[in-house]
């Protein structure tokens, strides 16, 4: 009998052992991932903090909301993932790789510390949510003026700290007021979300379309001269104005005005804008549906 005691308490003394280091285990990786917003970040402090216990070589995080694909060490053959989610929120797939065969207890425990992950991946999320939001015109989905003086600002110092070349277009769609005036706001509406998705598709980037302000769009073309700039502004003036939108029965043709301006040694953000700008608006006193260089 007392030997059957002595067992006993060995085994719940283990126990209790063992659930206190998982605790603390889970604490310290939880307290670690209250560091950051950033979901690569949040994912190496999970598997740098998991390593020891579920021993890995490679790993994926896809989340496709955030257009986002991180990959660290070296993919193996055998793999376990995980589609991470809370409260119907997406978080995104993590798959751990290695060359043994994951246990089912490591997947246990894998599956425990996860749990871990999920809020500070929620809390990312919302995070990245609002940023996204507050950088984004909910119209046409380019990217605001926020994020245009943010952006250019930043062009600016990477063109003169390269010794690059940077461009500006401005585009401004001619006689806007009359499809808003003949076919009222909706058609409006229809005639701006579709030109910034023409923009974007005439460009490399759809990071570089930017809505100015209501039916004027920025172009920043980075690396690119004004030989350049006038090739691709060119480009976009003929594209606009051989696309035809449909809005119920009508038909309608968009053309627009457009402005270039190339970054100079003396330019500031201000100063480039504007020579960008007066070229528009001399392209509007030429005829309109056409593109003039601000030097
Ligand atoms: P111009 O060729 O000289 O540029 O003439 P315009 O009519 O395009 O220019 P104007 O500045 O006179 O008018 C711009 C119009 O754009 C007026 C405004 O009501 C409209 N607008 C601005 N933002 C929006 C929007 O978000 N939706 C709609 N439907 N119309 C908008
Ligand atoms: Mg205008
Ligand atoms: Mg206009």
């Amino acid at each position: 009998m007392k030997d059957k005691a002595a067992d006993l308490a060995i085994v719940s003394n283990k126990t209790f052992e063992a659930s206190t280091a998982v605790n603390l285990h889970h604490y310290d990786i939880s307290s670690a991932l209250q560091t950051s917003l950033e979901f690569n970040e949040l994912i190496s402090i999970f598997c740098n903090k998991i390593q020891n216990t579920i021993p890995h070589n490679g790993v994926e995080y896809i989340n496709e909301e955030f257009d986002l694909e991180f990959k660290r060490g070296v993919m193996a053959r055998h793999s376990c993932s995980y589609a991470l989610k809370v409260e119907e929120q997406q978080l995104g797939e993590l798959k751990l790789t290695r060359s043994n065969r994951f246990s089912r207890d490591e997947l246990k425990m894998l599956e425990s510390l996860l749990c871990c992950l999920i809020y500070p991946l929620r809390n990312a999320t919302l995070f990245q949510q609002a940023l996204k939001m507050a950088f984004t015109d909910p119209l046409t989905k380019t990217n605001n003026r926020t994020a245009f003086n943010d952006c250019l600002l930043r062009e600016i110092k990477r063109a003169e700290r390269n010794s690059q070349h940077l461009s500006l277009i401005f585009v401004d769609v001619d006689h806007f007021k009359h499809i808003n005036d003949d076919y009222g706001h909706g058609c409006g509406d229809l005639a701006l979300s579709s030109l910034a998705g023409w923009l974007k598709d005439s460009v490399r980037g759809s990071d570089a379309v930017f809505r100015y302000g209501g039916e004027e769009f920025v172009i920043l073309l980075s690396d690119t001269d004004i030989d350049g700039a006038m090739v691709i502004g060119e480009r976009i003036r003929a594209d606009i104005e051989s696309h035809t939108l449909a809005y119920g029965m009508d038909v309608l043709n968009l053309t627009a005005s457009l402005g270039v301006a190339s970054l100079k040694g003396s330019d500031s953000p201000e100063s480039l804008i504007k020579r960008a700008d007066a070229a528009m608006y001399q392209a509007k006193q030429h005829g309109r549906n056409r593109i003039e260089v601000g030097y």
